[in-house]
């Protein structure tokens, strides 16, 4: 490997936590110190590297954090990042560390910090995409994602016990924003009934099919999945609908929230995100920037960060028809 001169880096994570952020830092700091570079960990991501909040990792600094979720390194959003005086005075905290290439975990707001700093200084900055709602353009997976759905599965077993022994019906909120990957891989996972997303409205027609022959005739129960981005209103706006056609079945609306974000890492998340660290120590000592570490099938990509972006992940029809076979009978 060519090496750029790189001695000394800092990581941060930065926007919402998801599960695995602890295991890239870990990644980053070690491929770093075994490469005899030093590292800074920035508290409160940007926030943190414009009130000066650094302190060096060691080995043992980061030791036994590869199955924590959440971020030792603390995350923020941080609005005075987004002028030009804020980051001026980020990188003076940089420079006077001599720190000479960052990375940033987090998602596509975070990346788009990054590309304008790296716009306006000279220090090269490299991305890791961390977030469960796997909505980032560039790369087929973000970490976090699959400790999310896997966090919904097993709640959603839990609230079938409850389902099945009254004969009631749950209306299950995911989190997801306007992406409904969450919602109907775990549906799928957990053998939801019916599974509610934003990119397929038509499927609330298997909604009332589903009322209608099962819970109606007959005393059933059932999980309707739904993601929160779902028409306006998500679980609660569906279910008030259903009990007001139909006042005599016993609904339940159960909003999931924020346990979604949190929990130990799974094994897969782990893994990418051990990649993805290994990847961006890389590419810095290489003399890369302005890019995101990615996956593209399965294998380690790089995209520019001018390439990044929220975006809408097209749901795979294959999933939509196979939820149709499962449950139609
Ligand atoms: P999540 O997916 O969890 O929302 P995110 O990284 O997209 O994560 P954002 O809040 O959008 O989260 O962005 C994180 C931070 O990045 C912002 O608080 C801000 O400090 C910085 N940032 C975002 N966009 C810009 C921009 N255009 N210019 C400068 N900084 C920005």
């Amino acid at each position: 490997m060519q090496k750029k001169g790189i001695k000394c880096i800092a990581v941060l994570t930065s926007g919402g936590d998801a599960p695995g952020m602890n295991a890239a830092i870990r990644a980053v700091t070690r491929a770093a110190l075994t490469n005899n570079v030093k590292v800074f960990g920035i508290n409160y991501g940007f926030q943190g590297m414009i009130e000066n909040d650094f302190s060096e990792l060691n080995y043992e600094d980061i030791g036994g954090i590869i199955s924590l979720g959440g971020t030792i390194l603390k995350t923020a959003r941080c609005k005075k990042f987004t002028t030009y005086e804020g980051r001026e005075k980020a990188y003076k905290n940089l420079k006077e560390r001599n720190i000479d290439g960052v990375v940033v975990i987090g998602g596509d707001g975070s990346f788009k910090g990054a590309a304008q700093f790296s716009s306006e200084f000279d220090i090269p900055f490299i991305g890791i995409p961390g977030t469960i709602d796997n909505d980032i353009t560039g790369t087929e997976y973000t970490i976090g994602f699959d400790t999310a759905i896997n966090t919904v599965v097993e709640a959603v077993d839990k609230i079938k016990d409850t389902a099945r022994s009254h004969g009631r019906i749950f209306f299950v909120e995911s989190m997801g924003r306007e992406a409904g990957l969450l919602a109907l891989g775990s549906g799928i996972a957990c053998g939801a009934e019916v599974i509610l997303i934003p990119e397929v409205p038509e499927q609330e027609k298997e909604l009332d099919r589903f009322i209608n022959k099962d819970i109606v005739n007959k005393k059933s129960s059932g999980i309707i999945m739904v993601a929160e981005g779902y028409k306006t209103g998500g679980a609660l706006k569906i279910a008030e609908r259903v009990k007001a056609q139909h006042p005599d079945i016993e609904a339940r609306v159960t909003i999931l929230g924020h346990i979604q974000r949190g929990g130990n890492p799974t094994a897969q998340d782990r893994i990418t995100a051990t990649r993805m660290g290994v990847a961006a120590i890389n590419g810095l000592l290489v003399g890369k920037k302005n890019i995101m570490i990615g996956l593209k099938n399965q294998n380690i990509v790089e995209i520019s960060f001018s390439l990044v972006k929220k975006a809408f992940r097209p749901i795979n029809k294959e999933f939509i028809d196979l939820q149709e076979v499962i449950t139609r009978h």
